[in-house]
């Protein structure tokens, strides 16, 4: 008989307990209210992880400009190369705290907006898509919104669940500052609280104003724990990192620029020729596209000047680990990740005492910009003092 009243009590205790975590797990999900200053919704669909990352400065700019939450879209990892062969869509928090950009402005993961909001807020037969008069253009009845249209643009919208059901055109408006109040006029939260856009609200390279907002793009607890242990056994500070932008795609791209017409800027050059375009310094085929003897000048330099004792390289095909290990007959040690991983090695890069990247690549300029955050130097292949670039925060 006390035995039993002992398994009642005990159950009686259990179900309360259980009664207080599902409340508090309610309160949780409670946590995320809808805006009724709208959201902003986008594609990363133009390149890959270097122009995504151009385009979420950007975008987050824009959100913020609009006082619109902006739902932080994953990344999409493209997989050309190796099995499922489909895109990965890679929750922004999986590399990054999504948390820290809050500190900025209002954010919501694309994911959780889906999840938690979108079924009572933005519901199936009440999604609208919003483009460019111009982009609609190509649609067979020249008035939808070419969302879901090939790769990646169709595996993306899939992937969040989303099918749109009426397109609203706009034109003559830019995503800059300059037309903030038409874009408020035109699309009230009220009437249009969920912008979808078929690509991100924002230009490549980042414009200027938006280069310190990396300083929000922060390092996930988990890329920093991987990535200093990878530091620790792999490496020796002081270490040099180098960026090797030199596969076959790349070189048919530096290729453009021996043509003469790309013009004062060519794709990320804003970063080190300035990003005047009348002041731009000139852009060399070296620093697009380094060959082996600049890429051991350059090595050789950097070493020297900060005694570094190891070197880490990143490449997106040959590491030239050998050539680099025989400049210093040994005494530095040369370490490559693999297999490798882009944000791991970008995580890796952005760390070292010194960094040398290539001054055309966004993937550069994603390690330059968090390196200038964190008051670390940098300098390019083909540069070795890169032109002081003026950066304004837009607060
Ligand atoms: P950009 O083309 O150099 O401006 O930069 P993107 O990021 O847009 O495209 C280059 C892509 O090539 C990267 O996203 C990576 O997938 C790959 N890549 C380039 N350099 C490296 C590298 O050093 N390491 C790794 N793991 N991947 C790289
Ligand atoms: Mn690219």
């Amino acid at each position: 008989m006390a035995a039993e009243k002992q398994t009642a009590r005990t159950l009686t205790l259990i179900c309360l307990v259980l009664l207080l975590l599902r409340q508090s797990c309610r309160t949780f999900a409670e946590k995320l209210k809808w805006d009724e200053n709208g959201y902003v919704l986008y594609c990363p669909c133009m390149g890959r992880f270097g122009n995504q990352a151009d385009h979420f400065l950007g975008s987050l700019a824009f959100a913020k400009m609009l006082n619109r939450t902006l739902a932080v879209p994953p990344w999409i990892v493209y997989r050309h190369h190796s099995p499922p062969y489909t895109n990965a869509h890679v929750p922004y928090s999986e590399f990054f705290q999504l948390e820290a950009l809050s500190a900025y402005h209002r954010v919501v993961s694309l994911e959780d907006f889906m999840e938690k909001l979108a079924p009572k807020h933005w519901p199936s037969g009440q999604r609208n898509a919003y483009c460019f008069d111009t982009a609609a253009q190509r649609s067979a009845d020249k008035k939808t919104c070419p969302m879901k249209d090939g790769n990646p643009f169709g595996p993306f919208w899939d992937y969040v669940g989303v099918e749109f059901d009426r397109s609203i055109l706009f034109g003559g408006i830019s995503f800059s500052a300059y037309h903030q109040p038409q874009w408020v006029k035109k699309f009230p939260p009220s009437e249009h609280p969920v912008l979808a856009l078929p690509g991100a609200p924002a230009q490549f390279p980042v414009v200027e104003e938006h280069v310190g907002l990396q300083r929000y793009v922060v390092w996930s607890d988990k890329m920093v724990k991987e990535g200093e242990e990878h530091i620790a056994t792999l490496l020796t500070r002081p270490y040099v990192g180098i960026h090797l932008r030199i596969g076959i795609d790349w070189q048919n791209a530096c290729k453009l620029l021996e043509s003469g017409d790309t013009g004062p800027h060519f794709m990320a050059s804003p970063q080190c020729v300035g990003y005047s375009r009348q002041a731009a310094l000139p852009l060399t085929t070296t620093m697009c596209l380094p060959d082996l003897a600049e890429i051991r000048r350059a090595v050789k330099l950097w070493v020297k000047k900060t005694s570094a004792r190891s070197i880490f390289i990143a490449t997106d095909s040959e590491s030239h680990s050998r050539d680099i290990e025989k400049l210093f007959k040994g005494k530095v040690k040369v370490a490559i990740l693999q297999p490798d991983s882009a944000q791991m090695d970008l995580y890796m890069l952005s760390k070292a005492d010194h960094f040398i990247g290539n001054c055309v690549s966004s993937f550069s300029a994603f390690v330059k910009r968090d390196r200038d955050v964190h008051g670390l130097p940098s300098s390019f292949f083909g540069m070795d003092k890169p032109g002081k670039v003026t950066r304004k925060e837009e607060l």
